[in-house]
């Protein structure tokens, strides 16, 4: 089994389980963030398979808060629904938007048995020859993404 999430700055979300039997990917940009779409996946599982103890989560390469400027009232949005944490998570810095924490935030609360996160930032993480690693919708590619995949 293969499956797969195509991305260009949204936070591609992969996970597998502890006993190998299942593999699954989520496309979390902010709306599914907000919406809780890791939440969504759990209560969206048969009984045996909807145990968030039993699942690891890899958050791929995604944009990180330092490139992530959105509006003061998205921001108002995201501290309003998730009064349990920290109003400094979801912004380290003024209008910076941290999906990546967030994220992390909800798998925890959850209970997965791990959450890792990739450090690099879609938007301007760059090669050792100085060119961009990844696609980034913010910085302008409208027709290119990158794909995440975990197959078992
Ligand atoms: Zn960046």
């Amino acid at each position: 089994m293969k499956v797969n999430v195509v991305t260009a700055d949204c936070v591609p979300i992969l996970l597998y389980r502890t006993d190998g039997k299942a593999v699954a990917a989520l496309h979390a940009g902010w709306r599914g963030t907000y919406a809780r779409i890791s939440e969504r996946f759990f209560q969206s599982l048969p009984e045996e398979w909807s145990h968030p103890g039993d699942w690891h989560a890899m958050l791929g390469p995604s944009i990180k808060a330092d490139c992530y400027e959105v509006s003061e009232e998205l921001i108002l949005r995201f501290k309003a629904e998730f009064p349990d944490l920290d109003p400094h998570v979801i912004e380290p810095t003024y209008r910076r938007l941290d999906v990546t924490a967030v994220n992390e935030h909800q798998l925890r609360k959850l209970g997965v048995a791990s959450t890792e996160i990739h450090p690099d930032c879609s938007r301007c993480t760059q090669t050792a020859a100085g060119e961009f690693k990844y696609c980034s919708y913010r910085r302008g590619d409208r027709h290119s993404r990158q794909f995440s995949w975990i197959t078992r």
